[in-house]
Protein backbone atom coordinates (compact mmCIF):
# COMPACT_ATOMS: atom_id res chain seq x y z
CA UNK A 1 0.00 0.00 0.00
CA UNK A 2 0.85 3.72 -0.85
CA UNK A 3 0.05 6.62 1.50
CA UNK A 4 -1.93 8.41 -1.25
CA UNK A 5 -5.84 7.06 -1.12
CA UNK A 6 -6.43 5.48 -4.81
CA UNK A 7 -10.17 7.25 -4.31
CA UNK A 8 -11.25 10.29 -2.35
CA UNK A 9 -15.12 11.54 -1.65
CA UNK A 10 -15.80 14.98 -0.46
CA UNK A 11 -19.32 15.92 0.80
CA UNK A 12 -20.58 13.85 -2.00
CA UNK A 13 -24.65 13.97 -2.68
CA UNK A 14 -26.51 12.78 -5.23
CA UNK A 15 -30.72 13.44 -5.25
CA UNK A 16 -33.58 11.47 -7.15
CA UNK A 17 -37.01 13.18 -7.50
CA UNK A 18 -38.08 13.16 -3.64
CA UNK A 19 -35.07 11.50 -2.11
CA UNK A 20 -31.38 12.47 -1.45
CA UNK A 21 -29.63 8.88 -2.35
CA UNK A 22 -26.18 10.16 -1.54
CA UNK A 23 -26.09 12.71 1.09
CA UNK A 24 -22.74 14.12 1.62
CA UNK A 25 -20.41 11.05 1.66
CA UNK A 26 -16.66 11.71 2.25
CA UNK A 27 -14.41 9.02 3.15
CA UNK A 28 -11.11 8.28 1.03
CA UNK A 29 -9.60 4.60 0.15
CA UNK A 30 -6.11 3.56 0.33
CA UNK A 31 -4.40 1.90 -2.01
CA UNK A 32 -4.59 -1.50 -2.60
CA UNK A 33 -6.51 -4.07 -0.56
CA UNK A 34 -10.07 -4.43 0.13
CA UNK A 35 -12.63 -2.15 1.33
CA UNK A 36 -15.51 -3.34 1.75
CA UNK A 37 -18.94 -0.64 1.80
CA UNK A 38 -21.51 -1.81 4.17
CA UNK A 39 -25.03 -1.39 4.93
CA UNK A 40 -28.40 -1.90 4.75
CA UNK A 41 -30.97 -2.32 1.29
CA UNK A 42 -31.36 0.78 -0.08
CA UNK A 43 -29.05 2.96 1.66
CA UNK A 44 -27.36 4.08 -1.25
CA UNK A 45 -24.28 1.64 -1.89
CA UNK A 46 -24.69 0.85 -5.81
CA UNK A 47 -25.67 4.76 -5.93
CA UNK A 48 -22.36 5.44 -4.50
CA UNK A 49 -20.21 2.98 -6.87
CA UNK A 50 -22.31 4.57 -10.33
CA UNK A 51 -21.38 7.91 -9.18
CA UNK A 52 -17.59 6.38 -8.50
CA UNK A 53 -17.78 4.56 -11.79
CA UNK A 54 -18.54 7.45 -13.75
CA UNK A 55 -22.34 6.45 -14.82
CA UNK A 56 -24.06 9.44 -13.03
CA UNK A 57 -23.56 12.90 -12.05
CA UNK A 58 -22.87 14.21 -8.41
CA UNK A 59 -25.13 16.85 -7.59
CA UNK A 60 -22.65 18.26 -5.43
CA UNK A 61 -19.12 17.80 -3.36
CA UNK A 62 -16.49 16.45 -5.36
CA UNK A 63 -14.91 12.95 -6.45
CA UNK A 64 -10.97 12.23 -7.17
CA UNK A 65 -8.98 9.05 -8.44
CA UNK A 66 -5.28 8.96 -7.69
CA UNK A 67 -5.48 12.57 -7.44
CA UNK A 68 -7.30 13.62 -10.34
CA UNK A 69 -10.86 15.22 -9.60
CA UNK A 70 -12.86 12.97 -11.49
CA UNK A 71 -16.56 14.59 -10.61
CA UNK A 72 -18.02 17.37 -9.28
CA UNK A 73 -21.04 19.46 -9.99
CA UNK A 74 -21.12 20.59 -13.73
CA UNK A 75 -18.46 18.06 -14.43
CA UNK A 76 -18.25 14.25 -14.99
CA UNK A 77 -15.17 11.91 -16.41
CA UNK A 78 -16.04 9.72 -18.90
CA UNK A 79 -15.93 6.06 -17.35
CA UNK A 80 -13.24 5.18 -19.64
CA UNK A 81 -11.23 8.01 -18.41
CA UNK A 82 -11.60 7.05 -14.86
CA UNK A 83 -9.19 3.88 -14.49
CA UNK A 84 -12.05 2.07 -12.61
CA UNK A 85 -13.19 -1.06 -13.24
CA UNK A 86 -17.44 -2.48 -11.94
CA UNK A 87 -19.11 -5.15 -11.79
CA UNK A 88 -22.48 -5.29 -11.19
CA UNK A 89 -24.47 -7.69 -9.48
CA UNK A 90 -25.80 -9.68 -12.86
CA UNK A 91 -22.46 -9.89 -14.48
CA UNK A 92 -23.59 -9.27 -17.54
CA UNK A 93 -20.83 -10.68 -20.22
CA UNK A 94 -21.79 -10.03 -24.35
CA UNK A 95 -23.88 -12.52 -24.92
CA UNK A 96 -22.54 -12.60 -28.73
CA UNK A 97 -18.87 -13.02 -27.80
CA UNK A 98 -17.02 -15.94 -26.19
CA UNK A 99 -15.18 -15.62 -23.02
CA UNK A 100 -11.64 -14.57 -24.68
CA UNK A 101 -13.46 -11.81 -26.71
CA UNK A 102 -15.84 -10.77 -23.80
CA UNK A 103 -12.64 -10.52 -21.46
CA UNK A 104 -10.55 -8.20 -24.41
CA UNK A 105 -13.42 -6.51 -25.11
CA UNK A 106 -11.93 -3.14 -23.83
CA UNK A 107 -8.46 -3.95 -25.40
CA UNK A 108 -9.04 -2.74 -29.01
CA UNK A 109 -6.23 0.06 -28.85
CA UNK A 110 -3.51 -2.63 -27.96
CA UNK A 111 -1.67 -4.52 -30.80
CA UNK A 112 -3.22 -8.04 -31.29
CA UNK A 113 -0.81 -9.79 -29.58
CA UNK A 114 -0.75 -7.48 -27.10
CA UNK A 115 -4.21 -8.17 -26.39
CA UNK A 116 -3.63 -12.17 -26.50
CA UNK A 117 -0.96 -11.76 -24.10
CA UNK A 118 -2.94 -9.82 -21.64
CA UNK A 119 -6.68 -11.78 -22.08
CA UNK A 120 -4.23 -15.03 -21.77
CA UNK A 121 -2.83 -13.98 -18.41
CA UNK A 122 -5.94 -12.95 -16.70
CA UNK A 123 -7.76 -16.09 -18.16
CA UNK A 124 -4.92 -18.02 -15.84
CA UNK A 125 -5.17 -15.97 -12.93
CA UNK A 126 -8.50 -16.35 -12.63
CA UNK A 127 -8.51 -19.98 -13.69
CA UNK A 128 -11.10 -19.87 -16.99
CA UNK A 129 -8.26 -20.29 -19.59
CA UNK A 130 -10.35 -23.85 -20.40
CA UNK A 131 -13.37 -21.64 -21.20
CA UNK A 132 -11.34 -19.49 -23.66
CA UNK A 133 -13.62 -20.23 -26.50
CA UNK A 134 -17.16 -21.32 -24.59
CA UNK A 135 -19.91 -18.99 -24.69
CA UNK A 136 -21.80 -17.21 -22.14
CA UNK A 137 -24.58 -19.25 -21.71
CA UNK A 138 -22.33 -22.47 -21.12
CA UNK A 139 -21.40 -20.49 -18.16
CA UNK A 140 -22.35 -21.41 -14.70
CA UNK A 141 -22.70 -18.25 -12.31
CA UNK A 142 -19.69 -18.37 -10.59
CA UNK A 143 -17.57 -18.63 -13.95
CA UNK A 144 -19.67 -16.06 -15.09
CA UNK A 145 -18.26 -13.87 -12.23
CA UNK A 146 -14.83 -14.93 -13.00
CA UNK A 147 -14.91 -13.72 -16.74
CA UNK A 148 -16.93 -10.46 -15.54
CA UNK A 149 -14.04 -9.34 -12.84
CA UNK A 150 -11.29 -10.26 -15.53
CA UNK A 151 -13.07 -8.34 -17.92
CA UNK A 152 -12.83 -5.36 -15.58
CA UNK A 153 -9.66 -6.29 -14.89
CA UNK A 154 -8.34 -6.08 -18.24
CA UNK A 155 -7.73 -2.54 -18.59
CA UNK A 156 -5.58 -2.56 -15.65
CA UNK A 157 -7.61 -0.14 -13.45
CA UNK A 158 -6.15 1.42 -10.33
CA UNK A 159 -9.69 0.75 -8.69
CA UNK A 160 -12.33 -2.58 -8.82
CA UNK A 161 -15.67 -1.63 -7.58
CA UNK A 162 -17.67 -5.00 -7.27
CA UNK A 163 -21.27 -4.71 -6.32
CA UNK A 164 -22.76 -7.37 -4.22
CA UNK A 165 -20.18 -9.90 -5.93
CA UNK A 166 -21.19 -12.77 -3.34
CA UNK A 167 -24.79 -12.50 -3.38
CA UNK A 168 -25.32 -15.03 -5.66
CA UNK A 169 -23.82 -17.73 -4.11
CA UNK A 170 -25.53 -19.76 -1.44
CA UNK A 171 -24.97 -22.96 0.64
CA UNK A 172 -21.58 -24.60 1.80
CA UNK A 173 -19.84 -23.85 -1.00
CA UNK A 174 -20.42 -19.80 -0.47
CA UNK A 175 -17.42 -19.07 1.87
CA UNK A 176 -14.98 -21.24 0.07
CA UNK A 177 -16.09 -19.76 -3.48
CA UNK A 178 -15.32 -16.18 -2.45
CA UNK A 179 -11.86 -16.84 -0.89
CA UNK A 180 -10.98 -18.44 -3.75
CA UNK A 181 -11.90 -15.82 -6.00
CA UNK A 182 -10.82 -12.99 -3.37
CA UNK A 183 -7.08 -14.84 -3.36
CA UNK A 184 -7.24 -14.47 -7.04
CA UNK A 185 -8.47 -10.64 -6.75
CA UNK A 186 -5.58 -9.63 -4.50
CA UNK A 187 -3.10 -11.29 -6.46
CA UNK A 188 -4.25 -8.50 -9.13
CA UNK A 189 -2.69 -6.53 -6.95
CA UNK A 190 -5.54 -4.08 -7.23
CA UNK A 191 -7.53 -2.01 -4.91
CA UNK A 192 -10.80 -3.18 -4.54
CA UNK A 193 -14.32 -1.33 -2.75
CA UNK A 194 -16.89 -4.20 -2.45
CA UNK A 195 -20.61 -3.49 -1.34
CA UNK A 196 -22.05 -5.84 0.61
CA UNK A 197 -24.95 -5.61 2.98
CA UNK A 198 -23.51 -8.59 5.05
CA UNK A 199 -21.53 -7.55 8.34
CA UNK A 200 -20.17 -10.62 8.90
CA UNK A 201 -18.85 -11.37 5.58
CA UNK A 202 -18.09 -7.82 5.59
CA UNK A 203 -15.49 -8.00 8.26
CA UNK A 204 -13.88 -11.48 7.16
CA UNK A 205 -13.31 -9.90 3.92
CA UNK A 206 -12.44 -6.42 4.16
CA UNK A 207 -9.07 -4.70 5.40
CA UNK A 208 -11.33 -1.61 6.28
CA UNK A 209 -14.53 -0.69 6.30
CA UNK A 210 -16.82 2.21 5.37
CA UNK A 211 -20.30 1.90 6.96
CA UNK A 212 -23.22 3.43 5.41
CA UNK A 213 -27.02 4.18 6.60
CA UNK A 214 -29.33 6.38 4.87
CA UNK A 215 -27.14 7.40 2.59
CA UNK A 216 -24.58 8.90 5.19
CA UNK A 217 -20.99 7.80 5.61
CA UNK A 218 -21.31 6.65 9.64
CA UNK A 219 -17.79 5.35 10.47
CA UNK A 220 -15.01 4.47 8.27
CA UNK A 221 -11.74 1.70 9.58
CA UNK A 222 -10.43 -1.84 10.48
CA UNK A 223 -13.29 -4.40 10.82
CA UNK A 224 -12.13 -4.55 14.96
CA UNK A 225 -12.03 -0.95 15.31
CA UNK A 226 -15.37 -0.27 13.91
CA UNK A 227 -17.04 -3.31 16.03
CA UNK A 228 -15.25 -2.72 18.95
CA UNK A 229 -15.27 0.92 19.02
CA UNK A 230 -18.33 1.95 17.43
CA UNK A 231 -18.76 5.96 17.14
CA UNK A 232 -22.70 5.46 17.79
CA UNK A 233 -25.35 2.81 18.08
CA UNK A 234 -26.43 2.91 14.97
CA UNK A 235 -22.96 2.28 13.55
CA UNK A 236 -22.51 -0.40 16.36
CA UNK A 237 -25.92 -1.75 15.07
CA UNK A 238 -24.71 -1.90 11.20
CA UNK A 239 -22.32 -4.81 12.89
CA UNK A 240 -24.18 -7.10 14.51
CA UNK A 241 -26.33 -7.02 17.78
CA UNK A 242 -26.29 -4.55 20.26
CA UNK A 243 -27.58 -4.60 24.13
CA UNK A 244 -28.80 -1.04 24.76
CA UNK A 245 -28.95 -0.43 28.37
CA UNK A 246 -30.13 2.60 30.91
CA UNK A 247 -27.01 4.64 32.25
CA UNK A 248 -26.74 7.66 34.52
CA UNK A 249 -23.38 9.24 34.47
CA UNK A 250 -21.92 11.14 37.35
CA UNK A 251 -18.40 12.35 37.28
CA UNK A 252 -17.63 10.16 34.65
CA UNK A 253 -18.74 6.88 35.79
CA UNK A 254 -21.34 5.40 33.76
CA UNK A 255 -23.46 3.52 36.56
CA UNK A 256 -26.01 1.18 35.38
CA UNK A 257 -28.43 -1.83 36.95
CA UNK A 258 -25.79 -4.21 35.86
CA UNK A 259 -22.13 -2.49 37.00
CA UNK A 260 -20.34 0.59 36.24
CA UNK A 261 -18.06 1.74 33.51
CA UNK A 262 -15.64 4.68 32.45
CA UNK A 263 -17.72 7.34 30.55
CA UNK A 264 -15.11 10.25 30.22
CA UNK A 265 -15.93 12.79 28.53
CA UNK A 266 -19.84 11.84 28.93
CA UNK A 267 -21.64 14.80 30.53
CA UNK A 268 -23.44 13.99 33.94
CA UNK A 269 -27.25 12.76 33.39
CA UNK A 270 -28.72 10.17 31.77
CA UNK A 271 -27.11 8.16 29.17
CA UNK A 272 -27.06 5.02 26.78
CA UNK A 273 -24.71 2.09 27.38
CA UNK A 274 -24.62 0.16 24.56
CA UNK A 275 -22.04 -3.60 24.49
CA UNK A 276 -22.30 -6.30 22.61
CA UNK A 277 -24.80 -9.09 23.73
CA UNK A 278 -21.94 -11.39 24.55
CA UNK A 279 -20.47 -8.30 26.96
CA UNK A 280 -23.45 -9.69 29.75
CA UNK A 281 -22.61 -12.59 31.94
CA UNK A 282 -23.53 -14.75 34.65
CA UNK A 283 -21.69 -13.66 37.68
CA UNK A 284 -22.25 -14.70 41.33
CA UNK A 285 -21.89 -10.79 42.66
CA UNK A 286 -24.72 -9.69 39.44
CA UNK A 287 -27.65 -7.98 40.03
CA UNK A 288 -31.12 -10.78 39.93
CA UNK A 289 -32.86 -11.12 36.72
CA UNK A 290 -35.81 -13.02 35.75
CA UNK A 291 -35.76 -15.32 32.76
CA UNK A 292 -38.66 -14.91 30.66
CA UNK A 293 -37.89 -16.85 26.69
CA UNK A 294 -34.60 -18.75 25.57
CA UNK A 295 -34.14 -19.70 22.39
CA UNK A 296 -31.19 -22.05 20.84
CA UNK A 297 -28.45 -20.35 18.14
CA UNK A 298 -26.13 -22.64 17.52
CA UNK A 299 -23.17 -21.81 20.14
CA UNK A 300 -25.20 -20.02 22.58
CA UNK A 301 -28.45 -19.20 23.51
CA UNK A 302 -30.08 -16.08 23.20
CA UNK A 303 -31.69 -15.82 26.63
CA UNK A 304 -34.53 -12.84 27.64
CA UNK A 305 -34.28 -11.42 31.15
CA UNK A 306 -35.78 -8.73 33.11
CA UNK A 307 -34.40 -6.92 35.96
CA UNK A 308 -34.68 -3.37 38.15
CA UNK A 309 -37.24 -2.60 34.64
CA UNK A 310 -35.04 -3.06 32.56
CA UNK A 311 -35.08 -6.07 29.68
CA UNK A 312 -31.83 -7.36 28.61
CA UNK A 313 -31.76 -9.77 25.21
CA UNK A 314 -28.35 -11.37 26.48
CA UNK A 315 -26.28 -14.62 25.21
CA UNK A 316 -25.37 -17.60 27.12
CA UNK A 317 -23.32 -20.38 25.97
CA UNK A 318 -24.29 -24.21 27.51
CA UNK A 319 -27.31 -25.49 29.15
CA UNK A 320 -29.84 -22.24 29.24
CA UNK A 321 -31.87 -21.47 32.27
CA UNK A 322 -35.01 -22.43 32.43
CA UNK A 323 -38.52 -19.80 32.28
CA UNK A 324 -38.85 -18.04 34.89
CA UNK A 325 -35.62 -18.92 36.76
CA UNK A 326 -33.26 -16.17 38.63
CA UNK A 327 -29.94 -15.37 36.94
CA UNK A 328 -27.32 -12.53 38.42
CA UNK A 329 -26.27 -11.04 35.61
CA UNK A 330 -23.25 -8.15 35.74
CA UNK A 331 -21.10 -6.52 32.91
CA UNK A 332 -18.03 -8.63 31.43
CA UNK A 333 -15.34 -6.97 33.68
CA UNK A 334 -13.23 -6.10 30.37
CA UNK A 335 -16.72 -4.65 28.54
CA UNK A 336 -16.21 -2.70 25.55
CA UNK A 337 -19.09 -0.69 26.05
CA UNK A 338 -19.85 2.82 24.09
CA UNK A 339 -21.69 5.58 26.11
CA UNK A 340 -23.76 7.93 24.48
CA UNK A 341 -25.85 11.10 25.98
CA UNK A 342 -29.40 10.35 26.00
CA UNK A 343 -31.31 11.25 23.36
CA UNK A 344 -27.64 11.25 20.63
P1 LIG B 1 -28.45 -0.03 -2.12
O1 LIG B 1 -27.54 -0.39 -3.25
O2 LIG B 1 -27.74 0.35 -0.86
O3 LIG B 1 -29.47 -1.08 -1.86
P2 LIG B 1 -29.38 2.04 -3.95
O4 LIG B 1 -28.20 2.89 -4.18
O5 LIG B 1 -29.73 1.08 -5.03
O6 LIG B 1 -29.25 1.31 -2.54
O7 LIG B 1 -30.64 2.98 -3.73
C1 LIG B 1 -30.66 4.03 -2.78
C2 LIG B 1 -32.01 4.72 -2.82
O8 LIG B 1 -32.15 5.44 -4.04
C3 LIG B 1 -33.18 3.76 -2.77
O9 LIG B 1 -34.19 4.35 -2.03
C4 LIG B 1 -33.57 3.60 -4.21
O10 LIG B 1 -34.95 3.29 -4.32
C5 LIG B 1 -33.27 4.97 -4.78
N1 LIG B 1 -32.87 4.91 -6.20
C6 LIG B 1 -31.84 4.18 -6.70
N2 LIG B 1 -31.69 4.42 -8.02
C7 LIG B 1 -32.66 5.32 -8.36
C8 LIG B 1 -33.01 5.97 -9.59
N3 LIG B 1 -32.36 5.76 -10.73
N4 LIG B 1 -34.06 6.84 -9.54
C9 LIG B 1 -34.71 7.08 -8.39
N5 LIG B 1 -34.42 6.52 -7.20
C10 LIG B 1 -33.40 5.64 -7.18
MG1 LIG C 1 -27.44 -2.17 -4.37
Amino acid sequence: MTDDPVLELRDVVRDYPGRTAVDGASFALPSGGITCLLGPSGCGKSTLLRLIAGLEPVDAGEIRIRGQAVAAPGMTAAPEHRGVGLVFQDNALFPHLNVSANVGFGLAAMTADARRARVAALLDRFHIAHLADAWPHMLSGGEQQRVAIARALAREPSLLLLDEPFSGLDGHLRGAVRDALLADIRAAGTSVLIVTHDPEEAMMIADNLILMAAGRIVQTGRPEDCYHQPVSIAAARLLGDVAVIDAVVTNGIADTALGAVQADAIPDGAAKLAVRPDAIVRSPAGVAATVSATRFAGHHYIVEAFAADQHFTIQLPGKPPAIGEQVTLALRLDVRALVVRDGD
